[in-house]
């Protein structure tokens, strides 16, 4: 039973998205849960929110949490979006499990989306139930909140919490809902949506939201929908470079999952890649390999062109001039993801500052690498160590290759290279290591911490959280979580579990 009170106050909701012209989403309430119960909850983001975690730590809490409870001050609602999948143009896609249930100011000022994922139907649920199973709502939970710790823009996730009701797929699951926290939910898919309905009116409002939201300067430009454009690309140039930087493999790369924003958002069968494979893949609905490791600056690049050809009837002027100016702003992606990926690469090897060269030194180690299943991780960590080398740190790293002779060579030009660059080798050790994380979400660990908390057992998955929050410190406890699968360890598929 839905309870409607006015006087919960545990979120102050100001839903800007829900003023929108109704077209833009469907009212919806969450599906009530018939036992719930709290699995995982944020309490860094919750006061980062402005909320009070000890209240969600109450029954109010998790009523709101668990859609039992409409909050006060909630608008709920489901957003309409379409997409390209797989790169199949769907013409109707939509929040189909997830329920926006109101926008927030945080504590810094910034507004940001309160969604609860696995809710039940909406308008836009198609065939499917609306429902989430435990194991892939955890899976978010650790990946996104390890994505935030490693710094790279990604939504949050707030809490975890169990509805009682069981999940039919292959087999039968625990349901859950996840509760994540995004700068907003709006996808280069909702824009195509409206575009493809020639519904201008829609797609005009929808801009000036995420102008007001994301990139509130270009609302001064002359031409604010090209700015968009512009800032979008931008972003996710940075953003793709940042998922490079760390060997991040997003799995299901379609326009309704890249976000206006620049946050990496819906979490399925994503993974971190072990051993540098340029052509890794681990999702099982994947076959063609689209969505591979290597392919995601060309996937973002044409998922940008799909959202200009949706702002082109808000560009100003002639049909002509608005495909070449908006042609132009995409045309630039590849240059600015190149930029952006050497600067990232720098970062990584320790270089302060750019030389000619830089790109082709990082490309020769990453070849490298390949020829000899190197831990991708681990290999630049342990480079941080040989900035302030000796010969043994140095032969640690070439433990980590095939062939410990193949890095050598590539480490002479490497420490020649660094004798020209200001930093001393402290300063350079300090700057790698805040670059290059010890912990990342290695898929094995993953998944043997979701098998244990569908087993009632939260132990892996809370250690894991909670060293991965810290992906950057020496955790000399936890060293076990940093190595790389060993030979029946590895997990070469991850599902999407939808
Ligand atoms: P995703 O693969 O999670 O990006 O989802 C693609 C589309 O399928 C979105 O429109 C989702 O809302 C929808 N969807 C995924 N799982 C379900 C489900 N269990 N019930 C209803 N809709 C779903
Ligand atoms: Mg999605």
């Amino acid at each position: 039973m839905h309870t409607i009170t006015s006087s919960d106050g545990l979120f102050t909701f100001d839903n800007s998205y829900a003023r929108l012209p109704e077209r833009l989403f469907a009212r919806v309430l969450p599906a009530p849960a018939p036992a719930p119960r709290l699995l995982q909850f944020n309490r860094p983001l919750a006061e980062e929110l402005g909320l009070d975690p000890d209240r969600f730590m109450q029954r109010e809490g998790l009523d709101i949490l668990s859609g039992n409870h409409i909050a006060s001050g909630s608008d709920p609602i489901a957003m309409a979006y379409a997409g390209h999948q797989f790169g199949g143009w769907v013409p109707q896609l939509g929040d189909g499990r997830a329920i926006l249930i109101g926008e927030v100011i945080d504590r810094q000022g910034r507004r940001r989306d309160i969604q609860l994922k696995g809710a039940g139907r909406t308008p836009f649920s198609r065939m499917g139930d609306g429902k989430a199973p435990l194991g892939p709502v955890l899976r978010e939970f650790i990946v996104s909140e390890a994505m935030a710790s490693l710094g790279i823009p990604t939504t949050r996730s707030l809490a975890a919490v169990a509805t009682g009701e069981r999940v039919v797929r292959e087999m039968v699951h625990a349901g859950a809902v996840l509760t994540r926290v995004a700068a907003s939910h709006v996808r280069i898919g909702t824009f195509q949506f409206f575009y493809a309905r020639k519904d201008t009116e829609a797609l005009q409002a929808l801009a000036d939201h995420a102008i007001a939201r994301h990139d509130p300067d270009a609302a001064a430009s002359d031409t604010p929908a090209l700015a968009l454009l512009e800032r979008v690309i931008a972003r996710q140039a940075d953003l793709i470079a940042r998922w490079m930087g760390v060997g991040f493999i997003h799995g299901v790369m379609n326009t309704d999952n890249m976000a206006i924003s620049g946050e990496t958002i819906d979490y399925g069968p994503c993974a971190f890649m072990d051993a540098y494979r340029e052509a890794e893949l681990f999702s099982s609905i994947d076959v063609g390999g689209r969505y591979a490791y290597g392919n995601q600056p060309l996937i973002a690049h044409w998922n940008l062109a799909q959202l200009a050809q949706a702002l082109l009837p808000l560009l100003p002027g002639p049909v002509e001039a608005a495909v070449e100016a908006a042609q132009a702003a995409v045309d630039r992606f590849s240059q600015m993801f190149q930029e952006a990926w050497l600067a990232e690469m720098r970062r990584k090897l320790g270089l302060s500052r750019a030389a000619e060269g830089d790109a082709e030194l990082a490309a020769t180690l990453l070849t490298i690498m390949e020829a000899n299943g190197a831990d991708f991780t681990l290999t630049f960590r342990g480079l941080a160590e040989c900035a302030v080398a000796d010969s043994e740190t140095t032969s640690q790293v070439g433990d980590l290759f095939k062939e410990p002779a193949s890095v050598a060579a590539w480490a002479d030009r490497w420490t020649a290279r660094i004798a020209d660059d200001p930093l001393s080798p402290a300063e350079r050790r300090t700057a790698m290591r805040a670059a290059n994380p010890l912990f990342i979400p290695r898929n094995h660990r993953v998944e043997e911490a979701l098998v244990a908390a569908e087993e009632g057992d939260f132990c892996p998955f809370e250690r894991l959280r909670r060293v991965l929050a810290r992906p950057f410190d020496d955790q000399p406890e936890e060293v076990e979580l940093a190595r790389p699968p060993q030979a029946g360890e590895v997990v070469t598929q991850t599902f999407c579990g939808t």
